[in-house]
Order: C-alpha cells, then structure tokens, then sequence
C-alpha cells in the first residue's frame, strides 16, 4: 500500500507533462506559422541582451518600485523551484526530504532562507493585487484588458500566494511532527514557518500528518498545474522572455527597412548601378495582412508580451486619445495565431488586418519607437504596424488621402511637397 502515493505522484508527473509538452507543441507550431527571418548574426550582443534585459531585468528598473516587487516573484519562482527538485524526488522514491540528513546545517539554512523569499512572493503578490484592483492604475484597465486579462493577472498572483502559503503551512506540521515521533526527518528550526506552529499544536498526530501531507500534494500539484496553466496565459514571459530578448531587433531604434525587391525594381528603373536584372523573386504578398505574413519574431513577441501597458502608457497616439494600443496589437497577434493554430487553418475568411486590428489604429500610429523603448522584454508592435500599413498602401492603395498625396508627390517632386524640385529653394531668394 505504501506504492500508492508514489503510484500517484508518477501519473501526475505523466498526465500533465502531457499537457505540457503537447501546449509547448502547439506554440511552436504558431510561431512557425509566421514567414522566416535570419538573426544568427551577432551572437555574442544577442547572449548580453538577454543576460541583462531578460535575467537581470534591466529595463524593468525604469520604474523602481514594481521592479523590485517583480524581482523578488522572479527570484521566488528561480530559487524556490529548487525545492521542487526535492519534492519530484521524494514523490518518485517514497521518501521525505531526502537532502536533509546529507546537507544538515546548510539545509536548514537554504530552506529559511526559501521561506523568507516566499514571504517577500507574497508580500510582493498581496501589493501587485492592491494595485491593479484597488489603485486601479489605469494601465491595467484600458480598452483591451477585458474581463479574460484581467482574471488572468490576478488568478496566478493568488496561485502564488497560495502556493506559498502550502510551503508554510507544510513546513509547521512537519516541525510539529518531528517532536513527536512521528518518523520525520529533522530538519533543525524553520524560523518563519516555527511562528504558525502555536496555530496548529492542538492537533493530533494524524490531523497533523494529514494537514502535512496535504499542503505538499498542494504545493507539488499545484506547481505542475502551473506549469501547463501559464501556456495559456500572459505567465508565459518566464519562459519566452529569453528566447524573445536574445532574438531581438539589432538595428538602429526606429530602424525602418526596405524591401529588396522593391529597391532592385527601382534600381533597374534608374539603370542605377548594383541592379540585378535577374529579379530576386517578388514576395507572395508586400506587408502583412495576416499572421503568416508576419516574421516569426514578431508572432514570438506576441507570446512574451506580459501586457504590462507600458508601451502603450507611453505611446503619444493613446495618449492623446486615438483607438491604437501597441499592447492590443500584440494581444490580437497572439489570439489570431491561436485561432488558426487550433483550427489548423487560416483559411477561416478572417484576417488579422480587419478582424482583429483596425486600420484606424494602425493610421495613427506615429513611428516614434516609444512602444519599443518602453517593453521591458524588447517586443516590437511598430514592426508589426508598419508591415500592416505597408500592405494597405502597397497592395490596397487604401492609406489616408493626405499620405497618398504625399506619395505622389515623393514619385514625382522627390519631396512630400507638391512643389517642384526645382521650385523647392526659391523661397531662399527672397
Ligand atoms: S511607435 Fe506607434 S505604437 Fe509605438 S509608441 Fe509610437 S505611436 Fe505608439
Ligand atoms: S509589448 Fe511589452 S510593454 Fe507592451 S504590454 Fe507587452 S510586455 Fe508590456
């Protein structure tokens, strides 16, 4: 009968490794819905990158305060998911706290020193809570954080300090059941976990093996349900964080680039030297109208995106009152490329430019990069605006009538202006 809970604890460790392994599946196979790009160039800046922005949280510092609440849940999540290590053990090998009676003194001491960063975790969730629902920072409140986001960000801050509140509550009983004789390993004292003792002394020894028992299966299962709940959500930045800063954007901030095909048109037009008469072959489509236009990096961005708001707290258009959000842009890239990952189809007459994003918002976009500057995870919504307004006015030629003036007028004056090239220094002779 002892075989039971290891029996358990295997088929847990199975069923949602599953649903694990089949979600991380799945978002590969969306980001890979998005066309090819290069970037194994500069390995060695890519690996600073996201040494600095992704592991050390740089860009985070910019505003003090919820940088080092983040900190103290991202060091809580890295080190005290050490723990957990020892928990998989014991689950698959039917022994309880297997590293105590090796590491002695320094156990004790790794496991205090777990308990007061799982009080800074909730510490640090309890404020984040009192802020996005009590403060109501409006960032966390604008148009496009619907009911789903919102439940979102303060479903996993509660997961957390539940999962916290399971490793005190586990470690009292087990302090408790030490003195007892109850076969548990000595640990030596827990200092944090040994002030909820007077809570549960009343108790008798199988109550306290129960309650015992109970806050590790929480914990563990709780964990693992994690791990597959955050494939689903925003939580999904401890993880792409890394990937998305090492393969950010080098170029130059607010960098625009140009097509090939189209500069080689132009070239061959001119008779311009450098021109390659054998045309490299035409694009199936100039801009973007769907996901599958977008670069894979782009669809990756849309996965990392913590929609924090800060691009578009700093984004002069929604300031200012127009329809566009850099974080809704990411948000309907994200829920778009898992519309067609699950039906496995993206011919559902629907398309990202038009179903999800507006040309009103992508209109009022001003190309400053302050989106860009902003995202502590180095995502980049310009990049996808400017692919979608590249195909309303290469493929639809439906742009403002202002900005079609000024395309005329750059075709034919080489200036936005209406005047003539040679007309534009007269104003000097006066
Ligand atoms: S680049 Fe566009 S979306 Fe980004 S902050 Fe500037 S105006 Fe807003
Ligand atoms: S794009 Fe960056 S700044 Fe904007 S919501 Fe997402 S993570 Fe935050």
């Amino acid at each position: 009968m002892k075989i039971i809970p290891q029996l358990l604890f295997v088929i847990a460790i199975v069923i949602f490794g599953y649903f694990f392994s089949k979600r991380v599946i799945r978002i590969r196979k969306n980001i890979q819905i998005g066309r090819k790009e290069d970037r194994s160039d500069q390995p060695a800046k890519r690996f600073r990158n996201m040494l600095l922005i992704a592991f050390g949280q740089k860009k985070m510092f910019k505003k003090p305060l919820p940088a080092v609440l983040h900190l103290f849940i991202y060091v809580g999540f890295l080190v005290i998911n050490l723990e957990v290590l020892e928990f998989i053990i014991d689950g698959l090998l039917g022994t309880h706290r297997i590293f105590a009676p090796y590491l002695g003194g320094f156990y004790t001491f790794c496991l205090n020193f777990f308990e007061f960063l799982a009080l800074a975790v909730v510490i640090s969730c309890l404020v984040f809570l009192f802020r996005r629902n009590i403060l109501k920072i409006p960032r966390f409140w604008q148009r496009e954080m619907t009911s789903w986001p919102r439940l979102d960000a303060n479903l996993i801050l509660i997961i957390e300090i539940l999962l916290m509140a399971a490793i005190f509550t586990m470690n009292a009983t087990d302090q408790i059941l030490q003195t007892r004789g109850a076969g548990y390993t000595a640990t030596g004292r827990f200092f944090l976990s040994a002030q909820l003792i007077p809570l549960f002394e009343g108790a008798s020894t199988a109550q306290l093996i129960l309650g015992e028992r109970v806050a590790w299966w929480a914990h563990i299962i709780g964990i693992l349900g994690f791990a597959v709940y955050v494939t689903y959500s925003k939580h999904l930045h401890i993880f792409m964080a890394f990937p998305n800063t090492y393969y950010g954007n080098l170029n130059a901030p607010g960098q625009m680039w140009n097509m090939p095909e189209i500069t080689n048109e132009v070239k061959i037009m001119l008779g311009a030297a450098g021109a390659e008469q054998n045309q490299v072959e035409a694009p199936a489509r100039f801009g973007a109208k769907d996901v599958a236009d977008l670069s894979r990096f782009n669809i990756m961005n849309a996965y990392a995106c913590t929609e924090c708001g800060r691009c578009t707290a700093e984004c002069p258009a929604n300031i200012t009152g127009k329809k566009l959000s850099p974080r809704k842009i990411m948000m309907d890239v994200r829920d778009r490329v898992e519309e067609i990952g699950s039906s496995n189809s993206d011919e559902d007459g629907k398309s990202l430019l038009g179903d999800y994003i507006t040309k009103e918002e992508i209109f009022a976009c001003t190309s400053c990069n302050a989106c860009v500057e902003a995202c502590p995870v180095n995502i980049d919504p310009l990049s996808i605006i400017l692919q979608l307004r590249r195909y309303t006015a290469m493929e639809e030629s439906s742009s403002p009538a202002d900005w079609n003036n000024m395309f005329s007028n750059i075709e034919t004056n080489f200036a936005p202006w209406k005047f003539a090239a040679s007309d534009r220094f007269n104003w000097s002779k006066e």
